[in-house]
């Protein structure tokens, strides 16, 4: 199995697929923002700074994505595939990304770039609802991805919460950094002949779908 990587704006369904992916050929999903929302609730220095990075909607120091990534990467549940989320979320972080992989011997495999709709995106990041304790994720303005009860989690029955970065003025920062930095990000692995454009607009099934026609080609590794 090839490794897979999102580039994709918040809210824009990236954790929903990455899930499908993980459900059908059992590889790790390994997402930064996840990583560093644990983090997050350590209660010391580091747990304090990145709390308050992620209420803002700002990046997270380089030095500190750089080294969770690095070591996550090099542990064994990643030799046979895995999938990236939320990392690189610049050029800068691209090339030192580019360089990890080559320190590990790992090839960067396909890219997906998820294109959508900012007034969607905003819809989805008031509906997004994450439960405490499995991290599953739901929507209250999707009707495939709401949950049977409003603030219960279908899977594990756990209360869901609302991220406190999902509301529209921290979206706004999220979606403009996004921005500003995806260009060259998409131009570095266009070149590299890797990049997949996917239409998000779609249901999750019908985007699922147009990832499995790639990704189900690459057979194993
Ligand atoms: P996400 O769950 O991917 O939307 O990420 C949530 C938040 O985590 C972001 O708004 C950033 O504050 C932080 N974050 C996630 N990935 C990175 C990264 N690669 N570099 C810096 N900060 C990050």
């Amino acid at each position: 199995m090839k490794n897979i990587m999102f580039i994709a704006p918040p809210a824009a369904g990236k954790g929903t697929q990455a899930d499908l992916i993980v459900s059908k050929y059992h590889i790790p999903h390994i997402s930064t923002g996840d990583i560093l929302r644990d983090i997050a609730m350590e209660n010391n220095e580091l747990g304090q700074y990145v709390k308050e990075t992620l209420s803002n909607g700002e990046l997270v120091k380089d030095e500190i994505t750089d080294q969770l990534i690095e070591k996550r990467l090099a542990k064994d549940d990643c030799k046979n595939g895995f999938i990236i989320d939320g990392f690189p979320r610049n050029i800068e972080q691209a090339v030192r990304y580019d360089s990890i992989l080559k320190k590990l011997k790992y090839d960067i495999g396909n890219v997906f770039l998820i294109n959508i709709d900012k007034k969607l995106l905003e819809k989805r990041v008031l509906g997004r609802r994450v439960c405490e304790d499995c991290d599953a994720v739901y929507n209250l303005n999707s009707e495939d991805a709401a949950p049977q009860v409003d603030s219960i989690c279908d899977e594990c029955g756990g209360k869901l919460f609302q991220r406190n970065d999902d509301n529209l003025e921290a979206f706004e920062n999220r979606y403009r950094l996004y921005l500003e930095k995806v260009t060259p990000i998409v131009e570095h692995y266009k070149k590299l002949g890797v990049l997949h454009e996917i239409d998000g607009n779609n249901p999750r099934d019908e985007v699922f779908k147009q990832i499995n026609d790639i990704i189900s080609k690459d057979g194993t590794k």
